[in-house]
């Protein structure tokens, strides 16, 4: 019998004593008399209380049963709020990895990092956190369906087997050399869709050269990317707008030089049966390679400048065609043109708009040989990364398993979802964003020096801010995805170029829908990695369904531990959006100033008091210390993150939750749990190398231990559930507070 069991026993005698009484007050017979039945009352109380305390000393746990000794009515309160166990899988698997990796040795006022994480490395092989073996479960778990002889029923399965299986075959060392020349073939065929290549043609005529034909071919093929500018996906806002097509310089300029342009180049034609001259060929590569230096010399900036219509590039650069071209990015059948147009815009790039020298002046004054060639050569050196050896993705994974995930990361997410996850933990998640949300407005609302503006302003934008859970709500309908892939036609019977090549056609489709929609979820976003982000630009918050899946999250844990772990992790994305880079987008995602003068120095006052506190902070398995500067966002991001969730964790009624094996049941009990918790994604093996300041610069994030041990000592809610003594390492003099 569980605790549970036993406090509901409790409950019926007392309610059966009740019903006694009541059928004393409405049958009164032989007991009539106040004195007897005043006796007989007190003897069944008597035995009534007799029979609990023999039977908890009989069933109750010895813990438990030394509270319940001496029996007064505090103590039977006190019993009937005894929480039972959780005793799920993921529970018992908590408990155990909480047990398992704390150093007991360790006084938690001292180094909270080594009392939670101390003995980490003595129960994982993993080099990292436990999120990064999450990860490698995943990719894992995909592999397994991609390799089983499991039946592939849908559209996206069938297209994940197909394309992952060819990958595979095209890199079994018996089939290199033969795959490598049937690429080759087929790259030519593709160089013909384009057009007229005049380094394949010796009697090529320049009147037959129209940039805009060859453009709109490459376009047609799949690409975005035309050597003069480029087209791409803004996930932020210019006017109205949430999102566009950005029309911009091309950033990308060739990686290759002469002589391995030439080798590949006479190569490719040679194979192709083309008779060519050497010398022709190398100014020819030159002359294209010369073009590219050209255009490669305007200044762009980092951030865009003032946007401008299509109306009026076409005006500055007159001999491109930018709507023809870019209307054929779309799916004939099915993409709404009238919706990309209007979503399409530029900006005032000196390449479009720089009066004494731009892309215009540039076309004007090449020879249609040298473009033509030119932009064969941005073809090439696209296809060439499908038959060299440059492209490879350098990770434990498979490279075949790597590219299926990361170009169908739609279908990945599937896969995993269908048959490894429990979708009841994405309802709950998105439950707890909104609590979350509340406790950020809460902690607005009680800023002791936010003026009213910008008060409003956050908490506007903390209502505005927009969420995806897992996946969006238009992949939740049955076979919503599968009409997506509809448009893409593998056959076992392609090659592996042809598949490659009709499955970037598929995604630089899937972008211009994602431009004509209101749609959240960006094709090209990873979707199978165990993560939160948030994108100031949307403002928006996502939280991808690996990581709402066990060890990190569980339906079924007690929401003190969801709201250490997950919701901790949410918060801190929240916290994104309010941190010192963050803070300058607006509700709507706009980049705008929405902070009071007076406001933005206080918000620059408090940061510093964190960067300082960062960089002097000592990690003693670092080299050399960390600099604030670079991570400041996330250390604020964190502060943040841990003050609104320690609010939404004082607002949780923990008086049903569930405690862990081996752990206690009391409130106390369960703040110092949250703390434990909140601890266990960040233990790491301690990094004993000597890193180089310029390696340490690169870290986007602060240490693991600062994580903690900095992030925690911080806040009050820490001394609340430890009460570690003022002036220990855990509980500092000195404190950051950021609103
Ligand atoms: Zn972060």
């Amino acid at each position: 019998m569980n605790e549970r069991d036993t406090e509901n026993s409790l409950l019926l005698d007392l309610t059966q004593s009740e019903e006694i009484e009541e059928e004393k007050e409405g049958k009164c017979s032989k007991y009539c008399n106040p004195l007897v039945s005043i006796i007989i009352f007190l003897v069944a109380l008597l035995i009534v209380v007799l029979a609990l305390v023999v039977f908890w000393k009989m069933e109750v746990p010895e813990k438990t049963r030394t509270q319940i000794v001496g029996f007064n009515q505090s103590q039977i309160s006190e019993l009937i709020k005894t929480r039972e166990e959780c005793t799920t899988a993921e529970c018992i698997t908590l408990s155990s990895t909480l047990l398992n990796w704390q150093n007991t040795k360790i006084d938690p006022c001292d180094d909270f990092y080594e009392h939670s994480c101390g003995k980490y490395h003595e129960h994982t092989m993993n080099d990292g956190t436990r999120v990064n073996e999450k990860d490698r479960i995943v990719i894992k778990l995909i592999q397994h369906f991609l390799l089983s002889n499991q039946s592939a029923n849908t559209a996206s399965e069938i297209a994940m087997k197909i394309m992952y299986r060819s990958c595979e075959r095209s890199l079994q060392p018996r089939n290199i050399i033969t795959y490598r020349e049937a690429i080759q073939k087929e790259v030519f065929q593709n160089i013909k869709k384009i057009g007229n290549w005049p380094m394949a043609n010796m009697t090529w005529n320049e009147s037959e050269f129209s940039l805009n034909d060859m453009i709109a071919n490459m376009a047609k093929l799949h690409m975005l990317h035309y050597g003069f500018f480029e087209a791409g996906i803004l996930d932020y806002p210019i006017d109205a707008a949430p999102k566009q097509l950005m029309i911009r310089p091309a950033r990308s300029r060739f990686d290759m030089f002469l002589p391995e342009f030439t080798h590949v180049i006479s190569e490719l034609l040679r194979l192709s049966n083309v008779t060519f001259l050497n010398e022709t060929l190398t100014k020819d590569i030159q002359d294209g390679l010369n073009l590219d230096t050209e255009l490669g010399k305007f200044r762009i900036p980092d951030r865009e400048p003032e946007s401008v219509t299509v109306e009026e590039l076409k005006r500055a650069v007159p001999a491109i065609d930018f709507e023809r071209i870019l209307k054929t990015l779309l799916n004939p059948e099915r993409g709404n043109w009238t919706n990309v147009k209007n979503r399409t815009t530029a900006a005032r790039f000196e390449s479009f708009f720089n009066p004494e020298k731009n892309i215009s002046s540039i076309i004007f004054k090449t020879k249609p040989r040298v473009m033509a060639n030119y932009l064969i050569m941005k073809y090439i050196e696209h296809a060439y990364i499908y038959y060299s050896m440059r492209f490879r993705y350098a990770s434990k994974y498979s490279h075949c398993l790597e590219l299926t995930i990361n170009l169908l990361p739609r279908a990945a997410l599937r896969v995993f979802v269908r048959n490894h996850y429990k979708k009841e933990n994405m309802v709950v998640a998105s439950k707890m964003v909104e609590i979350i949300k509340d406790a950020f407005i809460e902690m607005f609302e009680n800023s002791t020096w936010l003026h009213e503006e910008t008060r409003k302003a956050a908490i506007l934008k903390v209502k505005k801010m927009n969420k995806v859970i897992g996946y969006t709500e238009e992949y939740e309908r049955e076979g919503a995805l599968d009409q997506q892939f509809e448009t893409l036609h593998l056959t076992p019977d392609d090659s592996f170029f042809t598949i490659m090549t009709k499955v970037h056609r598929f995604k630089t489709e899937q972008l211009m829908e994602y431009v004509s929609t209101n749609s959240l979820l960006n094709p090209i976003d990873s979707l199978v990695v165990t993560n939160a982000f948030y994108f100031p630009g949307k403002n928006l918050l996502s939280l991808l369904a690996p990581f709402l899946d066990k060890p990190h999250f569980d339906a079924h844990y007690p929401r003190y531990v969801t709201m250490a772990g997950v919701g901790r992790v949410i918060a801190h994305e929240i916290g994104h959006g309010f941190d010192t880079e963050g803070r300058h987008s607006d509700e709507t995602g706009q980049y705008r100033d929405w902070w009071t003068p007076e406001d933005s120095a206080e918000y620059d006052k408090r940061a510093s008091c964190f960067q300082k506190q960062f960089d002097e902070f000592k990690d003693p398995f670092l080299g050399e210390m960390q600099q604030g500067l670079g991570v400041l966002s996330e250390v604020i991001a964190d502060a943040l993150g841990m003050e609104a969730t320690w609010i939404a964790f004082k607002k949780l009624d923990l008086s049903n939750e569930q405690t862990l094996i081996k752990f206690g049941d009391q409130d106390q009990d369960f703040k110092k749990l949250f703390f434990r918790a909140a601890a266990l994604d960040f233990c790491a093996p301690n990094r004993i190398d000597k890193h180089s300041p310029r390696h340490l610069l690169k870290w986007s994030h602060p240490t693991h231990r600062f994580r903690i041990n900095g992030a925690f000592a911080n806040s009050r809610s820490f001394t609340e559930a430890y009460n570690c003594p003022l002036g220990s390492r855990m509980n500092p003099i000195e404190r950051c507070d950021l609103f």
